[in-house]
């Protein structure tokens, strides 16, 4: 039992749950490590949403209310950490949810479905039993996607892919948001929209602006697109690391 006290409870909390995850067959042990990266990044980004990641929101928020086929995809690390607020978010668009696992068993798959349907996912797409289609550019399972789910998305939302799979969606066509905390992953620099930014302030943050944004004019939401720009954003994230990391902002 962590006490709320102590200086470093929420990223202790965070830690607790990836824990939990884990053993409970959610996460696989990669994952584990996948977070630990994560957190190594966050502690330099100063664990709180830069101006840069919510300039990134707004863009992600544009994006997916103007799109036609919206999905989001979901990760073991993500259904740890925050499975009510992907609900939230997809229950806000009305979009489906896609699991999309690096380390896929047909366990895991149904065990994050049960627990998305728990909070209330309506529609979950990515299991087993249903129509896949293939993603060109990539080899063996990462290839696979749901035929009405990603494969057929416009726009996906997905945090902490891997950039084999994100470079391959971005060739295939889609406007790629993705979240991740490291500014120099290639995800990050592939994507279409990068929210450097921890998943557990990033969708929340995307869901309030969502809400912000719904009654904006579509002329507005495709100007808040063609204003960002994602390369300049990335950049903006590391020069607020390289300023830690230097001992400049203490
Ligand atoms: P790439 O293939 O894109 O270069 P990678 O191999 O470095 O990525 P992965 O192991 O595929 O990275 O995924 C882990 C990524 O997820 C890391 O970049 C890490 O910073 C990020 N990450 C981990 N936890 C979180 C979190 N809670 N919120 C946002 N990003 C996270």
């Amino acid at each position: 039992m962590i006490h709320k006290d102590h200086p470093r409870y929420e990223s202790l909390r965070l830690r607790a749950k990836i824990v939990d995850a884990y053993k409970n067959g959610i996460l696989a042990d990669s994952g584990m490590i996948a977070h630990g990266r994560g957190e190594a990044f966050d502690y330099l980004l100063g664990e709180q949403s830069t101006e840069n990641a919510k300039l990134a929101v707004e863009a992600a928020a544009a994006a997916l209310l103007l799109a036609e086929h919206p999905i989001i995809s979901v990760n073991g690390n993500t259904a740890a950490l925050v499975p009510d607020k992907i609900v939230e978010l997809s229950n806000e668009l009305d979009i489906p949810i896609e699991i999309n696992l690096f380390y896929r068993t047909s366990d895991r798959v149904l065990k994050i479905e049960k627990l998305l349907r728990d909070h209330g996912a309506k529609t979950v797409l990515g299991t087993d039993h249903e129509k896949k289609a293939l993603i060109k550019g990539l080899e063996g399972p990462r290839s696979s996607s749901s035929a009405e789910g990603i494969y057929k998305a416009d726009v996906v939302l997905v945090p902490l892919e891997d950039g084999d799979r994100a470079e391959a969606l971005v060739k295939n066509g889609k406007l790629l948001i993705t979240i991740d905390l490291n500014p120099l992953s290639r995800t990050a620099k592939t994507s279409s929209i990068t929210i450097v930014d921890n998943i557990v302030r990033a969708i929340p943050n995307l869901i309030d602006t969502v809400i912000n944004l719904s009654q904006t004019d579509k002329v507005t939401l495709h100007q808040i697109i063609s204003n960002f720009d994602n390369k300049e954003n990335i950049q903006s994230s590391l020069k607020k690391i390289s300023k830690k990391y230097t001992g400049e902002d203490l």
